[in-house]
């Protein structure tokens, strides 16, 4: 019975203190979203304390039949939004819901094409440092040095070549739409199963705002907790009944144990939330954001990588301003604007420097920011961006300190979790 704040004062004040930052900044990691009440509160509820091994109807745990209902509605919400007939809602996380494919489709020593995390591709696409890069023969195709986007004839050839069990599409810097077909046909020549990570812009899908991997893809693994906008946690969708069990036993009890039933109950509640019209309508106003913000800083003499974005999410060249992207993420932070440092393509920086930040609209969108704020927003970049090429890695104090208040300013016109 007793409170959080008086239980444990010590945590609580981290608490508290992650709301105001939420509350005070203006959120650009493109992977991040601000959830709704109705999430948190399933995410937050009693559900967190039941082991439920197994799936709906066929549970390792007695006691199950109240947490059945909420992953029933998950499954069946998930199917409805992206229109397949098979849905997996355990997946920890992104990450696990591709080592579940991985697990299910291939293994040890098999080979795998995906995309190289340079070009914008996942760790868990063949990474080196990552299980799928030490445990597969991981190939991976990138982009075209003249425009940066997929190269599809490399990843062709690459497939022809080296014969992958699986090949992976999708990544987390990849601002323009991808050519599933495209994928798809490549696959069938080379006999390779066709997954699409669909992590980043899943919400544009489900908001009809993005085409669909299917009918091309075998399987499509997503986070929830970006673009869809639900609690952290990863899904896997498929068409075909076969694979769809295979991915079952992969996840339990191939990967994992006790599935996070508070976490599957607040996906389902996401999901009713995407299922709505309005979120027709979220998703289409992170695009249209997207694209305000990209012209707005190329405008101010930045670069944006492809020249503009399909998305929710952009890649911004520094190079013009002649200024780095951890010095950028530092100085931009400073002013209450929150991104990350990220490469771009045929970054001549390390990846702990890089020459580019990667920007991206879910969450302002969420706070209610159209186009003209994101107007101001890339008109905010682009000074505190001018401040460090004039001054160096300190930047401007000042431009930052007049940043931090217009920040403050819109930021207190777009409150989050009021009441809260
Ligand atoms: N796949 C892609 C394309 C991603 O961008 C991410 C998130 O960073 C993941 C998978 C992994 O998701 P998680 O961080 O939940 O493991």
């Amino acid at each position: 019975t007793e409170s959080l704040a008086s239980r444990d004062p010590e945590l609580f004040g981290s608490i508290t203190s992650e709301l105001g930052r939420q509350r005070d900044e203006i959120e650009l990691i493109a992977s991040e979203n601000i959830v709704s009440r109705a999430v948190m509160e399933a995410q937050g509820s009693v559900m967190t304390n039941k082991y439920a091994e197994g799936y709906p109807g066929k549970r390792y745990y007695g006691g199950c039949q109240y947490v059945d209902v909420a992953e029933n509605l998950a499954i069946e919400r998930a199917k409805e939004l992206f229109g397949v007939g098979f849905a997996n809602v355990q997946p920890n996380s992104g990450s696990q819901a591709n080592q579940g494919v991985f697990q299910a489709l291939i293994k040890p020593g098999d080979t795998i094409l995906g995309m190289n995390i340079a070009a914008g591709g996942h760790l868990t696409h063949g990474a080196a440092p990552n299980q799928s890069g030490k445990w597969f023969n991981a190939i991976q195709y990138g982009v075209r040095q003249q425009d940066s986007r997929i190269d599809y004839d490399e990843m062709a050839a690459l497939a022809r070549e080296h014969k992958p069990k699986l090949i992976i599409a999708g990544g987390s810097a990849v601002p323009r739409q991808i050519d599933f077909a495209k994928f798809r046909e490549v696959a069938d020549e080379v006999g390779a199963y066709l997954l699409v990570d669909m992590a980043h812009f899943a919400g544009l899908v489900a908001g009809g705002q993005h085409p669909s991997p299917f009918p091309h893809a075998d399987v499509a693994t997503t986070t929830t907790h970006k673009t869809l906008r639900g609690p952290r946690g990863g899904m896997i969708l498929t068409n075909n009944e076969e694979l769809a069990k295979k991915f079952n036993s992969a996840i339990f009890p191939g990967i994992q144990g006790g599935p996070l039933m508070h976490v599957i109950a607040a996906k389902a509640v996401a999901f009713g939330e995407a299922l709505r019209p309005e979120f027709k309508a979220y998703a289409a106003q992170v695009v249209s954001n997207a694209q305000a913000l990209a012209d707005q800083l190329m405008k101010g003499g930045l670069d944006i990588v492809t020249g503009g974005t399909d998305t929710h999410v952009m890649l911004v060249d520094l190079r013009p301003k002649g200024v780095k992207g951890n010095a950028t993420e530092k100085a931009l932070g400073r002013a209450h604007i929150t991104c990350n440092k990220n490469g771009i393509p045929f970054d001549p920086e390390k990846p702990t420097v890089t020459s580019g930040v990667r920007l991206g609209t879910p969450a302002g969108t969420t706070r209610g920011f159209t186009e003209a704020e994101f107007r101001l927003i890339g008109d905010w970049i682009v000074e505190v961006v001018d401040g460090l090429a004039a001054n160096g890695e300190d930047g401007n104090a000042e431009v930052e300190a007049a940043v931090k208040a217009k920040v403050a300013g819109l930021c207190a016109k777009f409150p989050i979790y009021p009441g809260l």
